[in-house]
Order: structure tokens, then sequence, then C-alpha cells
């Protein structure tokens, strides 16, 4: 039956660089967690910092740690995607393979700021899709980074300042959800997910199924 071998084909798709922004604290790394968790067609981003390990945090899982000397290396390399500020320590996306998996159909996600995220829409458009993660009020912002214990009261004050720096950029983000409940957040976070996938242009096989569909070599692009 042609339908046999046209339905894999069709299948076939772009990556695509899904972004989690939001301030510390409005329950992005929750999300993004969540996420990877259950859906095995995307991968993080692993991101490159000088800043300090956490307590729990794994080399090369959660960040690759550098010390400034090799951020200053990677940098002179031209290494990095992008790279940025944030919080007095550099945080940057390695290039890795990234370039390369996107047009075999790996999708990345990114938990990275606002600067990042303007960098990498001006680099590649096309391929980035901007998620803004809004907690539901500043006091429940504050809540949950007092219940970090890890964090020292100036270094929860200087994260409210930042989240609000942070919040003013919102409007760069083609997606914004509030996540005042996480199981909600992360089912539209989902959507958004599932929907740009089939978007038209990022399907690349599409072309292919819709000409047999149609019996005929009339359709000549999906553009
Ligand atoms: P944290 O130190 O709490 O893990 O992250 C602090 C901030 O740095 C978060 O807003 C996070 O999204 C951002 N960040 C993490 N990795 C990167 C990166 O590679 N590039 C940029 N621009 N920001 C990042």
């Amino acid at each position: 039956m042609a339908g046999e071998h046209a339905l894999p084909n069709a299948l076939r798709r772009r990556g695509l660089m899904f972004v989690l922004s939001s301030p510390s604290g409005a329950g992005k790394t929750t999300i993004s967690r969540m996420l990877l968790a259950a859906d095995p067609e995307i991968k993080l981003s692993v991101s490159v910092t000088t800043r300090p390990m956490r307590p729990g945090e794994r080399h090369g899982v959660d960040y690759h740690f550098v010390d400034d000397a090799e951020f200053d290396r990677m940098v002179e390399d031209d290494d990095f995607y992008e790279w940025a500020h944030v919080f007095g320590h550099r945080y940057g996306t390695p290039k890795g393979h990234i370039r390369a998996a996107l047009k075999e159909g790996q999708d990345f996600l990114f938990d990275i700021d606002w600067q990042g995220t303007q960098q990498l829409i001006q680099k590649d458009k096309q391929d980035v899709v901007p998620v803004f993660i809004l907690p539901p009020s500043i006091d429940e912002l504050r809540r949950r980074l007092e219940a970090r214990a890890q964090d020292s009261e100036a270094v929860i004050q200087a994260r409210m300042d930042r989240a609000r720096a942070e919040i003013s950029h919102w409007d760069a983000y083609d997606y914004v959800v509030i996540n005042d409940s996480v199981d909600l957040c992360f089912a539209r976070v989902r959507e958004i997910l599932h929907a740009e996938r089939i978007k038209r242009r990022r399907q690349t096989g599409i072309i292919d199924f819709v000409r047999e569909l149609m019996g005929q070599s009339a359709v000549t692009t999906v553009a």
C-alpha cells in the first residue's frame, strides 16, 4: 500500500529551539524537568556557567561548571551560540552539535534568560519558540524564593530586583503562561510545544505525503 512508506517520511520535521524564560522562582525549573521527563523528543541544552555548583546539582547535567579562564577561552574560540551576565556570573549556550541535530529533527529545551533569548532569535528566528513563565503574584514569587534555604536574604533581595527586571521583558516572547498551578502551566507548555511541532514549515516531510494524497505533482511547496 502506498501509504505504508509515505507515513514515516511525512513525519519528518525540523527540530525546534524551545525557550523557557522566567524570573527565578516562577517555577521554570520544575516545568522544564516535567517536560524533559514526559517528552522523549526534547533534550535539554546544557549551559556553561561560571557560577558555583549548588547542592544537588551535577556537572554536565544541570550545567557545565567552568572557571572564568575557561569561559574566556570559549568566548574567544566562538564556542557560544549566545552568552550573558546574569546575577554576577556568566552563562552561555555552547554551540556543540545543535544546528546539525535540529536538521535531523531533534528538539532542544533552553532554560535561558531574556538576553540569551534575544540573541537566539536574532540568529535563528525560524527555529526559536520563546515562552515566558510568569509567577501568579509578586508575593508568591517572594514566598517561593524565601523557601529556597540555600540563598541568603541579600541574594533573595537581589533576585527580587532581578525578577522585576526580567519580567519587564515579557513582551519579547511569543507565548506567556502564568504559573498559578504547576499542572495547568505544564499542560499549557506542552500544548505550545505540540502545536509548534506541527507547523507546516517545520514538517519538512509533509510535501511528499500531500503529493501522494493528491495523486499528482502540482503541489510544489509547503512554504
Ligand atoms: P540559575 O543560576 O538560577 O541556574 O540561573 C540564573 C539565570 O540564568 C536563569 O534565569 C537562567 O534562565 C539563566 N541562564 C541559564 N543558562 C543560561 C544560558 O546559557 N544563557 C543565558 N543567557 N542565560 C542562562
